[in-house]
């Protein structure tokens, strides 16, 4: 049973690990950054009101991103285990999924935080180029990590569920630390 949270700056490579670890486990790859994604573009009432703050690096009001997440880790294909990548993003979410998971007897989790230094993370994004990828919302999303994210770290190590992994290398080989640090865990 794969239940994995994957935290760490915008840039660190979150998506891309978190997406061919789904695949190669068989779980879904639950990306809050997708979900909203895909909110704005089908111009949800929700995705109208999400806009706005991604436009500007900011982190979408907790209640929109809340509902999205629940109403996804519930779906039936998430029974058999998740990868979240994306959420939760500052301690108040953090707390709701743990009621969440509480409520659906789904107990047992692991942490995975991917480590790069800022000055390479800041170059990943501009080469990356979406559209909410410009210095100064880089600048912005940084800083709403720094401030609202990285307290998760305390949040998850006080529990004993971290995990810190370096990803200032290769796709493969941090994907092979990653892989090595999930088989070194024991299951739940
Ligand atoms: P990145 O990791 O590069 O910042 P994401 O795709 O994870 O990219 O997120 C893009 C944007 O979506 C964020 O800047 C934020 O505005 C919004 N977002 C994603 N997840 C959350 C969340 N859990 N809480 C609030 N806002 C979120």
């Amino acid at each position: 049973m794969t239940r994995l949270i994957f935290l760490g700056a915008p840039g660190v490579g979150k998506g891309t690990q978190a997406s061919r670890l789904a695949q190669k486990v068989g779980v879904p790859h639950i990306s809050t950054g997708d979900l909203l994604r895909t909110a704005v573009s089908q111009q949800t009432p929700l995705g109208s009101k999400a806009k706005a703050y991604m436009d500007q690096g900011q982190l979408v009001p907790d209640e929109l991103v809340v509902s999205l997440i629940e109403e996804r880790i519930q779906e039936p294909g998430a029974q058999i285990g998740w990868i979240l990548d994306g959420f939760p993003r500052n301690v108040a979410q953090a707390n709701v999924l743990e009621q969440l998971l509480d409520r659906m007897r789904q107990h047992g989790k692991q942490v995975i935080n991917l480590d790069v230094p800022v000055d390479v993370i800041v170059q990943r994004l501009l080469e990356r180029g979406r559209a909410d990828d410009t210095e100064e919302v880089i600048r912005n999303r940084l800083s709403v990590y720094q401030s609202q994210t990285t307290p998760l770290l305390e949040f998850y190590k006080t529990r004993d569920q971290l995990e810190t992994i370096n990803g200032n290398a290769s796709v493969e080989e941090v994907e092979a630390s990653l892989w090595q640090a999930i088989q070194a865990q024991p299951e739940p």
